[in-house]
């Protein structure tokens, strides 16, 4: 059986996911195919620090934090895989998201800890996607046993919702789209008694080299299509035959450990993934032909999704405000009032999102599938994708030239140059070694390639800004105020 649990083992460690993700994955970079991701240089940085993070679950520093006892098996289980049935569970599912990103400065866009969630989100809707039937399988079922494998196993998951980037002008609505799609998008093209063969491909998915599976669905954007065989969303192994992974460029640069101190560790990858004729088994579909309960999810607002993403973004945003306070100090600039005025406007970002987070919290609610979801987020994913910017302008505004010059790693230990680099860049009462270190950790942060994919990434990830602003609009309801606004406006003065 696929899905078998009976030999599973609990809460990740450090060796069990490198030893997982040696298999017979298709992974390719700059033209070559990479033979073993835990030992290629493009990989290695991100794969230890996951396993890093992955240990701490089995120290006794943190094992009561990050794990729980599975009712079923009596496995130690990660708590990014319990079903939050009480605020208390909310509450430590929010220390864990909090550690996982405290133990990777907020760099981490796909930790382990953020697609538990989306898992966790289905099995919360397995009657409604148990609602549309199918003759090889109950998908309701599916996904029930799929959230068990996962928890049991630990699982890495990532994920794939958007087409590829070929030609935007083709509108659901188009008659033409089918045939656009029938090129490009993940598509069905054969049922057969074991499973869907699919064919197309996705744009894109982070950490797909280095993850257990990809959880594979339609994004809000591409929900909407004129040919059900577009229409389809299953979770597939990293290793299955016929699926390739194509890498962009590394922004790792392992070399330089020195200079790019987040680069060097948290470089997650971001990969196109090819669907050439891959057989996806019956009891991995969750979703085949019709929409509807996809539909229902976008529409209904249910925030599983939360606490990984809202502790990033919190713990890169006070991230960036350190690192500007301890650089206003290290150059001598924090007394000035326009310097001191911007890192208090970092602060007030940093702050602002907290009581959001808080009152996520406190208007976290039981749901109809028994579980509890945080509070409304609505509009929090838009603030973010604009504040980022805003927090990387500032953190540049307020370094200055430094942010780009200091010397290096090997012009500190080159005794002939060290004269100059110890009187001309010293900073006011630390060393040129703490301060080179430290301005390159901001240049990691908002100048070098790592520092600009992760600005991309904070943009997009929640997809289109301009559809989400748009799609709140829609959604806002104004009524009681314009209702009031037309009373006043409906009589003249007394
Ligand atoms: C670093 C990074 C990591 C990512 N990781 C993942 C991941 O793990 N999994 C995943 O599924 N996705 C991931 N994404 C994809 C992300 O969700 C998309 O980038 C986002 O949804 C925007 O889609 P797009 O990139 O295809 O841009 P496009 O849709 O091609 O947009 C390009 C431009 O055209 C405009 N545009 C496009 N269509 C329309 C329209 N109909 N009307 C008006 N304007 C339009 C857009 O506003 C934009 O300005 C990642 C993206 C990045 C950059």
């Amino acid at each position: 059986m696929a899905l078998d649990t009976t030999s599973a083992q609990g809460a990740m460690t450090g060796t069990r996911f490198i030893k997982s993700l040696q298999d017979g994955r298709q992974v390719w970079l700059d033209g070559e195919e990479v033979k073993d991701v835990t030992v290629h240089p493009a990989f290695t940085g991100m794969v230890h620090e996951l396993a890093r993070i992955y240990d701490l679950q089995h120290t006794d520093e943190y094992r009561d934090q990050m794990t729980f006892v599975s009712p079923e098996t009596g496995n130690s289980c990660s708590v990014s895989w319990l079903l939050p049935r009480s605020e208390e569970d909310l509450k430590k599912k929010r220390r864990n998201s909090e550690i996982w990103n405290e133990q990777s400065w907020g760099q981490l866009g796909r930790s382990p800890d953020v697609m538990a969630p989306y898992i966790i989100m289905l099995y919360n809707m397995r009657d409604a996607i148990g609602a549309i039937k199918n003759p090889h399988c109950d998908f309701g079922e599916n996904v029930v046993n799929y959230y068990r494998y996962c928890t049991e196993n630990d699982l890495f998951l990532t994920h794939a919702l958007g087409d590829p980037q070929v030609d935007r002008s083709e509108q659901p609505q188009n008659e033409q789209r089918a045939v656009l799609e029938e090129e490009v998008a993940l598509h069905v093209v054969e049922e057969t008694s074991e499973g869907i063969i699919v064919n197309g491909a996705k744009q894109l998915a982070t950490a797909a080299p280095i993850s257990n599976e990809t959880y594979v669905s339609l994004s809000a954007t591409f929900v909407r299509r004129a040919d059900p065989r577009f229409v389809l969303s299953f979770s597939i192994p990293t290793d299955s035959p016929g699926l390739k992974a194509l890498c962009r460029e590394p922004v790792s640069q392992r070399e330089g450990s020195f200079g790019h101190p987040l680069g060097a560790r948290y470089d997650e990858q971001d990969a196109m993934l090819f669907f050439d004729n891959v057989l996806v088994p019956w009891d991995r579909v969750f979703m085949l032909y019709d929409a509807a309960p996809l539909l229902q999810r976008l529409g209904g607002g249910i925030n599983f999704l939360g606490w990984a993403n809202l502790c990033r973004i919190h713990e890169r945003m006070k991230l960036m405000t350190a690192v500007a306070t301890m650089i206003a100090e290290a150059i001598g600039v924090i007394e000035y009032r326009e310097v001191a005025a911007k890192l208090g406007e970092m602060i007030t970002n940093v702050e602002v999102w907290h009581h959001a987070m808080d009152g996520v919290e406190h208007n976290a609610f039981m749901t109809d599938g028994g579980l509890m979801s945080l509070g409304s987020m609505s509009g929090m994913n838009i603030f973010f994708s604009q504040t980022s910017a805003r927090m990387v302008q500032l953190l540049r505004e307020i370094a200055g030239s430094g942010m780009v010059m200091q010397p290096s790693e090997r012009d500190l230990a080159n005794p002939e140059f060290r004269r100059y680099l110890d009187r001309y860049m010293r900073g006011k009462g630390v060393d040129v070694e703490y301060k080179s270190r430290l301005f390159r950790l901001a240049h990691d942060l908002a100048a070098s390639s790592f520092g600009m994919r992760q600005e991309i990434y904070e943009y997009w990830h929640g997809g289109d800004p301009n559809r989400n602003r748009i799609n709140l609009l829609r959604a806002y309801d104004q009524s009681e105020i314009t209702g009031r606004i037309k009373e006043l406006i409906s009589k003249p003065l007394a």
